[in-house]
């Protein structure tokens, strides 16, 4: 999450809604002047009316953009600045909504969310489009409807509001259905599949055509959706955090997998960084874009010497979109995928191996900061994290595991005390349709662990600890399967 409280803002020094401060005495006559200031202000500023429970209101706004402050404060909702996060945190009951000037990801309720368009800081005011003001009330229990001609402001009608898309997973194309703790019964007919959920729902956006799902609509609480010809549904399951209901189609064409003639498992081994992207740099200008692909390299060849056929998402010098890597795994129909780091640290003295497995949330500060570094390379508005979570959901017990195995033989070659595995939102393991986890080797900031691992009886050690790890995870015994 650090990297949404980067950009401070200087804007906003309130640490309060206008609503709810108070002036003190002692400072009468400069709030006068400021009151004045803010008339005249209040006069010239474009003005957009609000119908709000409690009446008409106005907001300001500037073209599309309008006054994200002034309107998320007619939800009844407190909004603070926090000057060392350069973060606003909006507070409605038991919802928590926080969002950074410039960031297009906001933290709601301790979950990520992706925002349709950035809140900027101009003119003495946060704005954003409506659709991204919409977005952010949602998030606290309310809606809002209409352009800058006039909105319509109010508690989020009877019933969730369900969010319907599609995911293309390994095992076919999975319907989403954001938003619902319900469990719907399923009934299907023909090319019409028709879910009756226990209690009200809505659609928060009309459902559009997405590869094998064709559409769909609400009739009360019967939602009907419609499938392409031969599809049908395969199977239906609950998840939660976020809350969604899946449904798994068959007769779906599947992923264009690469043929790999293999008979054995596979690996994909991701090398971090590369091209442009260096990575972290160590003291002696050591780099980890160079460091992670010389392990990966060594960890393949004692990888298929052991008979498991390994395959690197980069064998160069390259630059590689964190989404690519996991596409390249997905459609190989990888078995394990491992991104390959070096982790840095102001503190000189950090070292060891730590490995992380996905999540929306990260366990500690520490993990919130390695996921903010490895994820500076993905554009934010594309990263889709929330709905490619999905693919990592279904095997994060799996990824936990094997995250546990790869950290245990990690420990004993480096004989430290166990740094624990770790979970943080990194980009890169989100869109892993197969166990995923993220090795930070050790520390390239340590000048001691900087030019042992990129010595080669080093690198040799670390491949070798590896291929231990993973060689006992996919030779586990039954009974060590973890059951999604
Ligand atoms: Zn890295």
């Amino acid at each position: 999450m650090t990297s949404l409280r980067r950009r401070g803002a200087s804007v906003y020094p309130a640490t309060r809604s206008a609503g709810t401060a108070r002036p003190r005495p002692a400072m009468t006559h400069r709030l006068v002047v400021c009151s004045l200031v803010a008339l005249l202000l209040a006069a010239s500023a474009p003005a957009v009316e609000v119908a709000t429970p409690q009446g008409r209101a106005e907001v300001a706004h500037r073209g599309d953009l309008i006054d994200v402050v002034a309107l998320v404060s007619l939800t009844g909702a407190e909004v603070r600045f926090s000057r060392a996060a350069g973060s606003y945190t909006a507070s409605l009951g038991e919802h928590e909504v926080q969002f950074t000037p410039g960031g297009t990801l906001a933290v709601a309720d301790g979950r990520l969310e992706q925002l349709p368009g950035p809140v900027r800081a101009a003119d003495s005011r946060l704005l954003a489009a409506v659709e991204t003001c919409a977005v952010l009330v949602s998030l606290l229990g309310w809606s809002l409807e209409g352009d800058t001609s006039g909105l319509t402001l109010g508690p989020a009608g009877a019933g969730e509001r369900l969010v319907v898309s599609t995911v293309r997973a390994a095992e076919g194309t999975l319907v989403v259905l954001r938003g619902t703790t319900q469990k719907p019964q399923v009934s299907s007919r023909a090319a019409e599949v028709v879910l009756r959920f226990p209690r009200p729902v809505q659609l928060a956006e009309p459902i559009t055509a997405q590869g094998e799902l064709l559409g769909g609509s609400l009739e009360g609480n019967a939602l009907t959706l419609t499938l392409a010809p031969g599809i049908e549904v395969a199977a239906t399951y609950p998840l939660s955090d976020p809350p969604r209901f899946v449904l798994r189609l068959a007769g779906a064409q599947p992923l264009a997998g690469v043929e790999t003639g293999r008979s054995g498992p596979l690996v994909v081994l991701d090398p971090g960084h590369g091209g442009d992207d260096r990575g972290a740099i160590g003291p002696h200008g050591e780099l980890e874009k160079d460091l992670t692909l010389q392990i990966a390299r060594l960890t393949a060849a004692r990888l298929q010497a052991a008979g498991v056929t390994a395959r690197l998402t980069r064998d160069g010098d390259e630059a590689v979109a964190l989404t690519d890597r996991t596409a390249l795994a997905n459609r190989l129909r990888a078995d394990v995928f491992v991104s390959i780091h070096a982790n840095a640290s102001l503190a000189r003295g950090a070292h060891g191996a730590e490995t992380y497995f996905m999540s929306a949330e990260a366990t500690d500060s520490h993990a919130a900061q390695a996921a903010a570094t490895e994820n500076a390379s993905a554009p934010q508005d594309t990263v889709q994290l929330i709905l490619w979570d999905l693919a990592q959901t279904a095997n994060l017990n799996e990824s936990a595991l094997l995250a546990r195995v790869v950290q245990e033989r990690l420990n004993a070659l480096q004989e430290i005390r166990d740094r624990g595995v770790k979970q943080a939102p990194f980009v890169v393991l989100t869109g892993a349709t197969m166990p995923a986890v993220l090795v930070e080797v050790g520390f390239l900031s340590n000048p001691d662990e900087a030019a042992r691992l990129t010595a080669r009886p080093g690198g040799e050690a670390l491949a070798a600890a590896m291929v231990e790890a993973l060689t006992a995870y996919l030779a586990r015994p039954a009974e060590l399967t973890a059951t999604p």
